[in-house]
């Protein structure tokens, strides 16, 4: 095993299932030491376990990235237990379905608070401390909804991940002169806790069909993308979103993917 990220400490938010409790699980192969964040403590200190027993180093913190004080709190606690931020893998997000007629809101704005306003605040909270160190690589977990295809159901989420690529960009250009790079992964359909809650059996089988490669991702997948991202191989590579979705957005149609 190269270690990869050895001596290297990692925030990963939503890091207690799915994608990102593989991108927790890997960097934590690869040598990094891993503070995981998500809401809930049950999966939060599961996945710490599993990485304790594989011979890696993680612990958890609870916060919501919709949260100002959690994410200030999640950037203290890890400078505290691992006295610096090197990467942070910002994960976290939802993706409840509703219909534009059946839209609350509620739902929108809490779609815009969870993916949007969370990817600001985990970014900002973590930023200070990269600065002053004149090192930084922060990855975020966006989608190809809202970017480069569209699904009934979603349009607030689309909204949100449109938002979040518009961000790397930006953020990019605001603190590469501080040796930060800020970069993206644009998941296709990957099958995930999530994924199997919020949107079910149907569409999976629906989107799998739709996929050339003819099957979902799995969270490795999007894991080993950022893992790239965050290292010092990609120093070069900053505003940019890489797309891993087994070709799903380059048929013309789903005739055109058999
Ligand atoms: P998942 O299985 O539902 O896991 C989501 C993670 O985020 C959990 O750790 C969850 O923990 C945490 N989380 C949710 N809301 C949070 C909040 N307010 N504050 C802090 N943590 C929160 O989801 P996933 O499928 O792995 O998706 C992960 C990311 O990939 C999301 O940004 C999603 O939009 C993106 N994505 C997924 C797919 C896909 O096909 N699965 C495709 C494109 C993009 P708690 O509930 O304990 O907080």
């Amino acid at each position: 095993m190269s270690k990869r990220m050895k001596d290297k400490v990692v925030i990963v938010t939503g890091g207690s299932k799915g994608i990102g409790r593989s991108i927790s699980e890997i960097f934590a192969k690869e040598g990094a030491k891993v503070l995981v964040t998500a809401r809930n403590e049950k999966e939060a200190k599961d996945v710490v376990e599993s990485i304790a027993n594989t011979g890696g180093e993680a612990s958890y913190f609870l916060a919501d990235v919709s949260k100002q004080d959690d994410m200030e709190n999640m950037a203290k606690t890890c400078i505290e237990r691992y006295g610096k931020i090197d990467i942070l893998c910002h994960n976290a997000g939802i993706f409840p379905e509703t219909r534009l007629e059946d839209m609350t809101l509620k739902e929108w704005d809490l779609l815009m608070d969870v993916n949007l306003k969370g990817t600001f605040l985990a970014t900002k909270a973590c930023m200070p401390h990269m600065i002053e160190n004149k090192y930084g690589k922060i990855v975020i977990t966006s989608s190809i909804t809202g970017n480069k295809t569209g699904i009934a159901g979603l349009a607030h989420y689309a909204a949100t991940k449109g938002g979040v690529n518009g961000f790397i960009i930006n953020a990019a250009v605001e603190l590469a002169k501080y040796n930060i790079n800020v970069n993206g992964v644009a998941p296709g359909n990957i099958l995930t806790e999530g994924m199997k809650s919020q949107l079910g059996d149907e569409y999976i089988k629906a989107q799998s069909e739709a996929i050339p490669m003819g099957r979902m991702g799995s969270p490795e997948n999007i894991a080993y993308a950022a893992l790239f991202l965050a290292s010092d191989e990609a120093e070069y590579i900053t505003g940019q979103t890489i797309i891993v979705d087994g070709g799903q957005i380059l048929p013309e149609s789903q005739f055109a993917a058999k």
